[in-house]
């Protein structure tokens, strides 16, 4: 067996325990005769997985009991219309825009109802947060949206928005359990797994039940409404069994590593290796504003396409992998999520050190 370091913004690299764990229980999931993936959603074994993958989710993140959390399907992007669905009561919703995705939410929402765009960092090519101390906030808005932590871009909320009393609803996808948050603070906090948590096919929503009711904008399909299956805890239609199931293990591979707060150490130490190295390298260049820098993604640049082409096709072959940045941006990038060990954090910038010196 032969592994590589994988800095894929998503899906990407899981813990190898967790990996191992679920080699090990492929054929014969604890006595049971069969895969999990072969297992009725309605069984008692697999109704131990998501119940205790929900309890030790809940434990984690300290989720107060005036949350429903549930585990769907359709990625992060069926959120963006989810959420306008079922919270636009009076169809308006303030969207902060720092990248994509908060971009692809707020174009969405615009289907539903009035979305205000309150604040953007379009102008820099999202290169930093915007000031989200005094915004204007709209009066009747039913919700205030971010995405917490910009994955293409790499850039993190370190501070989250004033919202004026207004529920704040944030897409954490690529910095779920990366680090303690306080729940009470958002209404809504959801994230398609496959970038910090599982594989891809699972969406986890954790809602303040205040906001699950059966009064959603006319039309909203059965399969759209949080109530269907806050009311089911998950189990309305098949749920996306195998990938909870990885989603609970990793679950536990958290807890035995310490929890959020071990977590949060452990990434920081990580990011600070490669961005103090990118600060006083001589060809490689972070393209972040330093105090809005994310943990979690690292794109860089050596100001040279070409250059850039040179160090992706070698980092490959070096069994760096998947430092390509994103499309839109160019250049690399380094996602560097929970499982990314240190090891492979150091070899990336051993690599880039050697690479430095032959490219001068
Ligand atoms: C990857 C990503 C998405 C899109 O996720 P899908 O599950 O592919 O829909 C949305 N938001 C953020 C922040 C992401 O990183």
């Amino acid at each position: 067996m032969s592994r590589i370091y994988n800095f894929s913004a998503g899906p990407a690299v899981l813990p190898e325990e967790v990996l191992q764990e679920a080699a090990d229980e492929m054929m014969d999931y604890r006595g049971s005769g069969m895969s999990v993936m072969e297992m009725s959603h309605r069984s008692k074994t697999y109704d131990d997985i998501i119940k205790t993958a929900e309890a030790d989710l809940r434990s984690l993140l300290s989720i107060p009991d005036d949350y429903e959390v549930m585990f769907l399907q359709g990625g992060a992007s069926q959120q963006f219309a989810m959420i306008p669905m079922n919270l636009m009561k009076n169809k308006v919703a303030d969207y902060i825009v720092t990248g994509q995705w908060a971009k692809k939410a707020y174009q969405e929402a615009q289907i539903y109802g009035k979305a205000n765009k309150i604040a953007s960092s379009e102008d820099k090519t999202f290169s930093y947060i915007p000031d989200c101390s005094d915004l204007p906030i709209s009066p009747d808005a039913d919700y205030v949206y971010i995405c917490e932590n910009n994955t293409i871009y790499g850039t993190k909320f370190k501070k989250l928005p004033n919202t004026k009393g207004k529920e704040l609803v944030a897409d954490v996808s690529s910095c779920f359990l990366s680090e303690p948050v306080d729940i009470t603070k958002y209404g809504v906090m959801y994230g398609g797994v496959q970038k910090n948590i599982g594989p891809a096919g699972v969406v986890i929503v954790i809602m303040k039940k205040s906001l699950i009711t059966e009064d959603v904008l006319p039309g909203t399909p059965t399969m759209l409404r949080y109530k269907i299956h806050a009311d089911a805890q998950s189990l309305y239609n098949t749920p996306p069994a195998y990938g909870i199931y990885i989603c609970g293990k990793v679950f536990k591979w958290i807890q035995k590593m310490g929890g959020l707060e071990a977590m949060k150490k452990h990434n920081e130490e990580k990011a600070k290796i490669l961005y103090d190295f990118l600060d006083e390298s001589s060809l490689f260049k972070g393209t972040v504003v330093r105090e809005d820098r994310s943990l979690m993604n690292v794109p860089f640049i050596t100001g040279n396409e070409e250059l850039d082409a040179k160090f992706v096709k070698e980092s490959k072959a070096a069994g760096l992998e998947n430092l390509k940045g994103h499309r839109s941006v160019g250049g690399m990038r380094a996602s560097i999520y929970n499982a990314m060990p240190i090891a492979g954090v150091k070899a990336l910038v051993e690599f880039m050190k050697k690479f430095e010196m032959e490219n001068k």
